[in-house]
């Protein structure tokens, strides 16, 4: 099935991820007066990874899929990043999304530097036979980069806990001895965290929740449209709901559903799973994803894929509050149209960082064997987001720049430190 074309119908060059990441890291750059080769170091990934492999399918035939492995940069330590499988997966999305990483892990003071990989594939179409293959050679081909202290791939759109255990047992098996430390997001069984398949979701409530405070916006009863349905806008909406928001509409790849009255996710969830589609989920009426952004509602959760927020649409936007699940979904001419309506978005790096957050606790339990219990996770994944939303917040408001401009300088400040200390090799 194509990729449903999205919001923000009128795209521009702009709206590419890479063209993004690359603007927003020179406004950064620029703040910081940074020097010219550190800002031509960190302009560009360190190591880009292009593999084409042959996968077996189920009617005896055979087909090559292109897959892609990028570290941006590796001053903070090993690198850490996701892995998507759709059928949009190209190298200028991976580059932006292993930037944005880089910029995330420094952000929320985590050991790491940042890295995405991903194989361009419809999982939907695969079935489970040929997607355990896939993901067995994928691992294989970009094994030469990846390692416990090297780069620690992870789940994103399109591959889950199971498909990392794969990825663990693949990796474990070229060296002969279980190494669960290898990826995150690895079910529990396999030395995964409590708490990680959560972990993004829980994370986009809590800066809801802090944002909402900021703005004295009372949670109870705060109206909050959710794109995407999958690990992260799944478990926020949920979340959220719990938290006495009403959730008034959600989507997934197809299409979304709207009840201004509110919706329960986990029952919207439940449909899903069963009939495949969000449509014919009761009381709720069909909108398209195009539509569903421009709904009225006090929050909007983006939490699809990036660019859905754009120079074309960002003018209709209703909510208050833009709180981003997902990576890149608001493009820089969006941001400054927000901007000036006074609409504040908690930018990506800060508002879904409790992913990689809770990757970073299953990494350290893994290292030492030693294991956490779920409240413990929560507990410190809630200290670790209150504190770097504050930060940013505080930060922002005396530099007098937005959350985004704010967090990318605070993040790019410390990588550049530590790319000058660590000094150029040799
Ligand atoms: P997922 O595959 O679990 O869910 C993605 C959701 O978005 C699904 O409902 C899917 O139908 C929908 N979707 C997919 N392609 C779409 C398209 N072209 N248009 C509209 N909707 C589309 O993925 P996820 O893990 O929930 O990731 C969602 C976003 O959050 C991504 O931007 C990802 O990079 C980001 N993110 C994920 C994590 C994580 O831990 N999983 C962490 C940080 C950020």
């Amino acid at each position: 099935m194509p990729t449903p074309k999205l919001a923000g119908t009128e795209t521009s060059p702009s709206d590419d991820p890479w063209t993004m990441a690359l603007s927003q890291f020179e406004q950064a750059a620029d703040h910081l007066s940074l020097s010219r080769g550190v800002r031509e170091l960190l302009r560009r990934p360190c190591r880009e990874f292009t593999v084409r492999f042959p996968v077996k399918m189920d009617d005896g035939s055979v087909q090559v899929f292109t897959g892609y492995r990028i570290l941006h940069n590796t001053a903070l330590g090993p690198t850490k990043g996701g892995t998507r499988y759709s059928p949009g997966v190209r190298v200028s999305e991976v580059r932006a999304l292993a930037m944005w990483m880089t910029w995330k892990c420094a952000l929320n003071h985590l050991p790491y530097g940042g890295a995405k990989g991903g194989v361009t594939c419809e999982p939907s179409a695969l079935s489970e036979g040929e997607l355990e293959r896939l993901s067995r050679r994928y691992a294989t081909e970009i094994s030469l980069l990846v390692g416990p202290h090297q780069d620690i791939p992870a789940p994103d759109v399109g591959t889950d806990d199971e498909i990392m255990a794969w990825f663990m047992d693949t990796y474990s098996m070229h060296l002969g001895y279980a190494i669960p430390t290898t990826v995150t997001g690895k079910p529990v069984m396999l030395g995964g965290s409590a708490g990680r398949l959560e972990a993004t979701g829980r994370g986009v409530m809590i800066a809801t929740r802090e944002a909402a405070r900021r703005l004295g916006v009372p949670l109870s009863g705060a109206r909050v449209t959710v794109q995407g349905s999958g690990n992260v806008g799944g478990v926020a909406a949920r979340l959220l709901r719990a938290q006495g928001c009403t959730i008034v509409a959600m989507s997934d790849v197809r299409s979304g559903i709207y009840n201004p009255r509110g919706l329960d996710p986990g029952a919207v969830l439940r449909h899903l799973r069963d009939a495949g589609t969000l449509q014919g989920f009761p009381g709720a009426d069909p909108v398209s994803n195009a539509e569903l952004l421009e709904l009225p509602c006090d929050v909007l959760v983006p939490a699809a894929i990036e660019g859905q927020i754009t120079r074309a649409n960002a003018g209709r936007i209703k909510a208050q509050v833009v709180v981003e699940g997902a990576n890149g979904p608001t493009t820089p001419e969006a941001d400054e149209i927000l901007a000036a309506r006074n609409i504040l978005v908690v930018p990506d790096i800060l508002a879904n960082a409790g992913g990689v957050i809770v990757s970073y606790f299953e990494w350290v339990q893994d290292l030492q064997a030693y294991f956490w219990a779920e409240e413990e996770v929560n507990a410190n994944l809630e200290r670790l987001m209150v504190r770097n939303f504050e930060r940013v917040a505080e930060f922002s408001r005396s530099q007098r720049v937005s959350m985004r401009t704010g967090a990318l300088i605070f993040a790019v400040k410390r990588v550049a430190e530590a790319v000058e200390t660590r000094g150029v090799y040799p």
